[in-house]
């Protein structure tokens, strides 16, 4: 088992107990998922949270079993909508955060509770429609490209070779 850190921030909702970061063993009963971070109180208290790859950054508030499960149907239904490359993860989220009416930076569903995972999953018929009406619309440029933010930006760099 690797090195076991605190995290200060990193406190159980269910118990207030801090959680651990651990190599997974205790919850996958193997390394290969990567590290997540259990309560303090695993397993008398079975909340815990994956770990992004690479990093010791926890992907949300640590979660009980239902939390979970309603976190893993949200993901199974909203991720396909990125993952089959019809729009942009980021563009994905954007929209997400629109139906959701909450912030871009609190749309992330390993920070959701029970009745967030439900709202998302109950707006999913007009969250694929939005990327419906988003892939069709993406064809066609409205603004002439002289126009665009970016091509400004080429031209004053091409103006001001030496600044760029
Ligand atoms: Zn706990």
């Amino acid at each position: 088992m690797k090195a076991v850190k605190i995290h200060p921030e990193l406190v159980c909702p269910y118990c207030g107990s801090t959680a651990k970061l651990t190599d997974g063993t205790p919850v996958y009963k193997t390394t290969r998922y990567g590290q997540v971070y259990i309560c303090g109180n695993y397993p008398e208290c079975d909340a815990y949270v994956g770990v992004h790859p690479n990093s010791d950054l926890p992907k949300g508030t640590l979660a009980n079993p239902e939390l979970r499960e309603w976190r893993k149907a949200a993901h199974a239904k909203f991720d396909p909508l990125w993952q089959s490359k019809r729009i942009t993860r980021k563009k994905g989220y954007m929209i997400l955060a629109e139906h959701l009416e909450i912030a871009r930076e609190d749309a992330h569903i390993g920070h959701f509770d029970i009745e967030q995972c439900k709202k998302l999953l109950s707006l999913m018929n007009k969250i694929e429609a939005d990327v419906d009406a988003y892939e069709e619309g993406k064809g066609d440029d409205p603004v002439p490209k002289e126009t665009t933010q970016y091509h400004r930006w080429e031209k004053e760099k091409e103006s001001h070779p030496t600044e760029a």
